[in-house]
């Protein structure tokens, strides 16, 4: 007999919530791990995951494959997975919906500086600012996979200068796409909005460190909506307070929830927001979940897997 365990660290009002959507679609077929006895945990070949303890993922030793119920699999690919083990981690088209409108939000309000609006306001200041049109604007992408996709398609309605970069040339129209190293200082340098929907690996972790920030034009923005690691933050704080960069939103952390202390809550320059910008949609990636259980157990496909050598 074939088993599907479900491992997370959510909150255990969460979790139940998640396994009686998924066991309404599996007949309570899925588990969780306490619930399994040793016999039966050698049966189960599939794990659905939502940011699980890479220990307990190691107590199943016939898992094929994993199931992530959400788009960032760090966590597990730094874990070293047993070799014949898949991850996939969860592509959901309503995923990249909400990504992109929460790109497109921040860009606007960044474009018609939101955040000088709110400063003005605390100080009962009546000024008008300058407004530039969103074809003035040069907003650029780090990285153009599901997310970084959704939100070029969308911010291209509003006819922004688009540029993406990528590991592999891309070819979207109406965006410009930079690859390497070398390509990323040139696309910096000509950009106004700066937005990350890169995964963390060990290429990208503190990529944008000073020497690269310092790239970008004065007065220049930017969005992190991916990881925390990518951004190296004592930098981005320096280039914040010495006016290089004007603005910081932030909806990822090294350490979430951000902690009370940090410097970061209290910066004029800075928006925290607490990693809403793409919250998975428990009923739409259920439903993905399901099919691709399904197509497993049907005809042995495992859906697209994450590639751990390049770590995303
Ligand atoms: P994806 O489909 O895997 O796309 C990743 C993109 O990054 C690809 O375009 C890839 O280039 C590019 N890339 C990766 N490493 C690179 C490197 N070293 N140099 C240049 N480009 C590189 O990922 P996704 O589904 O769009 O998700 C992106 C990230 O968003 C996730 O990993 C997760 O961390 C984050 N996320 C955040 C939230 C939130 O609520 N804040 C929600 C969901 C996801 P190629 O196309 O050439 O491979």
């Amino acid at each position: 007999m074939s088993r599907v365990v479900f491992i997370s660290e959510l909150p255990a009002n969460e979790q139940a919530v998640w396994l009686s959507h998924l066991n309404e679609k599996l007949n309570d077929e899925i588990k969780l791990p306490h619930q399994l006895s040793e016999r039966e945990a050698l049966e189960v070949d599939i794990a659905i995951v939502a940011n699980p303890d890479p220990k307990i993922v190691a107590r199943f030793p016939n898992l094929v494959w994993i199931q992530s119920l959400w788009a960032g699999v760090e966590r597990l690919v730094t874990a070293g997975l047993p070799s014949q083990v898949k991850l996939v981690r969860l592509i959901d088209p309503l995923l990249a919906t909400t990504m992109a409108e929460s790109v497109l939000a921040w860009t606007l309000s960044l474009q018609r500086q939101m955040p000088c609006y709110t400063k003005q306001q605390q100080k009962q200041c009546w000024q008008q600012l300058p407004v530039k049109a969103s074809s003035e604007v040069r907003v650029s992408i780090l990285g153009a996979g599901e997310l970084g996709l959704a939100s070029l398609q969308l911010l291209s309605k509003l006819n922004y200068q688009l540029s993406c970069w990528t590991r592999s040339p891309k070819n979207i129209s109406n965006v410009k796409n930079y690859t390497g190293v070398d390509e990323l200082s040139q696309m910096l340098r000509e950009t106004d909005i700066l937005i990350s929907l890169l995964p963390l690996t060990p290429q990208t972790h503190h990529l944008l460190n000073k020497d690269l920030l310092n790239q970008l034009p004065k007065d220049s923005q930017i969005i992190n909506f991916s990881r925390g690691g990518i951004i190296d933050t004592p930098a981005l704080v320096k280039l914040l307070d010495e006016g290089h960069l004007s603005h910081a939103v932030l909806d990822v952390f090294d350490v979430e929830p951000l902690p009370q202390g940090s410097p970061l809550w209290q910066h004029d320059k800075v928006t925290v927001l607490p990693h809403i910008s793409a919250p998975t949609n428990i009923s739409s990636a259920t439903s993905i979940v399901i099919a691709n259980i399904e197509q497993y157990r049907v005809q042995g496909v495992i859906p697209t897997v994450t590639n751990l050598n390049k770590g995303y």
